[in-house]
């Protein structure tokens, strides 16, 4: 595996490469889901591109930024024996060369009025110039996302159709831990008694997803507030949408694909997860 630092040393390397390029963004403290993506991206491409870059332009709690896990060398490790061609690892100054006070900014529109975006303010618009920046340095045919940010792909979607850049997206689903919890590099934060107690996140929405067809979510919905917070879970939203537009609904859409989204907080680490709801057929 190569690993470059500089955004001239990558970019003269992949001037030599006649081969289709598939990028993995990610900001390290690597796991199988992250690995998921690079394997998909192995099999769709023959250059594999990999960055770790903690960028701080999304985090909008500065507590969260400075306890993001760092994990180098394991990460190192994880991306070399999953055959991974090549690792970026650029520096705040090559990703923002004017700083970071000035951002471009984006028209998120919508995205940024629902669910993870009152919640984190400015945190899409991080988002967008971060990978915007690094799809320039990088210029891959294909770039892999998790759907476990479900509401992120939705903004990258919108940005890479309003930016005209020439990608394709493909989403990738979202790994889980036996016991159903999304694996996730926060989930390191929580102590063993918490680790035990996360998987009910799962749960609830599995929970939701069963009784769809014949319960109305809202019920649903206070029954699993109730239960996650007799489990000490702080949740920030439990909503239901539909899948392609991501618009809030209130109850299900007759022969739609729709998504249920949840936020919660657990010994104070925010966690977030998803579950596709595939359409029901109430005739
Ligand atoms: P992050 O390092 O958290 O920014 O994540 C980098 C990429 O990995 C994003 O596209 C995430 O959606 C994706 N990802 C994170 N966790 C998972 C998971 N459990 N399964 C699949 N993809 C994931």
């Amino acid at each position: 595996m190569y690993i470059f630092r500089a955004v001239s040393d990558l970019q003269s390397f992949l001037a030599q490469q006649s081969r289709s390029i598939g990028f993995v963004p990610t900001m390290g403290a690597l796991h199988e889901g992250h690995l998921s993506l690079i394997r998909t991206s192995l099999q769709e491409n023959q250059c594999t591109v990999c960055s770790i870059y903690i960028n701080p332009t999304q985090f909008n709690d500065p507590k969260d930024f400075q306890h993001y896990p760092v994990t180098l060398e394991k990460d190192i490790e994880l991306l070399e024996s999953a055959g991974t061609h090549i690792l970026f690892l650029p520096s705040t100054e090559e990703i923002y060369p004017h700083g970071t006070k000035h951002l471009k900014q984006y028209a998120i529109g919508y995205l940024d009025t629902i669910l993870e975006g009152p919640q984190r303010p400015g945190h899409f618009n991080g988002v967008c110039n971060v990978v915007h920046r690094l799809l320039d340095m990088v210029k891959p045919q294909n770039l892999y996302l998790g759907e476990k940010d479900f509401q992120q792909c939705a903004v990258i979607k919108q940005m890479v159709e309003q930016e005209h850049l020439p990608v394709q997206i493909h989403t990738c689903s979202t790994l889980r831990h036996e016991d159903g919890l999304a694996m996730s590099s926060r989930n390191a934060r929580l102590s063993e008694e918490g680790r035990k107690i996360a998987g009910l996140i799962y749960r609830t929405l599995n929970r939701i997803r069963e009784n769809l067809a014949d319960q109305s979510f809202s019920t649903l919905k206070e029954v699993a507030l109730k239960e996650l917070r007799d489990h000490q879970f702080e949740t920030e939203y439990l909503e239901l949408a539909d899948s392609s537009k991501l618009e809030l609904i209130s109850s299900p859409l007759p022969l739609k694909e729709m998504v249920l989204l949840i936020a919660t907080r657990l010994e104070g680490i925010r966690l977030i997860d998803n579950l596709i709801i595939p359409p029901i057929d109430k005739r």
